[in-house]
């Protein structure tokens, strides 16, 4: 699985990164930044809530391959 982040919506407010602080880093941009783009199937889970978690809906998973 590969996240994306759509930077045009994300404001920053660290729900991500709160759930997931190996994955998800909120920067000084005030943005998140994927400090791992392709978690491991264990991270599924947390990935998932994140993503259904983000108020501004700026996180996607998409499926590889
Ligand atoms: S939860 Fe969504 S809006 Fe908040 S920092 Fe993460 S990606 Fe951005």
């Amino acid at each position: 699985m590969k996240i994306n982040v759509d930077l045009n919506r994300c404001t920053g407010h660290g729900f991500c990164e709160g759930l997931a602080e190996d994955i998800f880093e909120v920067g000084q941009d005030g943005v998140a930044h994927l400090l791992d783009e392709t978690p491991g199937e264990d991270r599924r889970d947390v990935v998932e809530e994140a993503v259904a978690m983000c108020p501004t809906k700026a996180l996607s998973l998409h499926e590889e391959g």
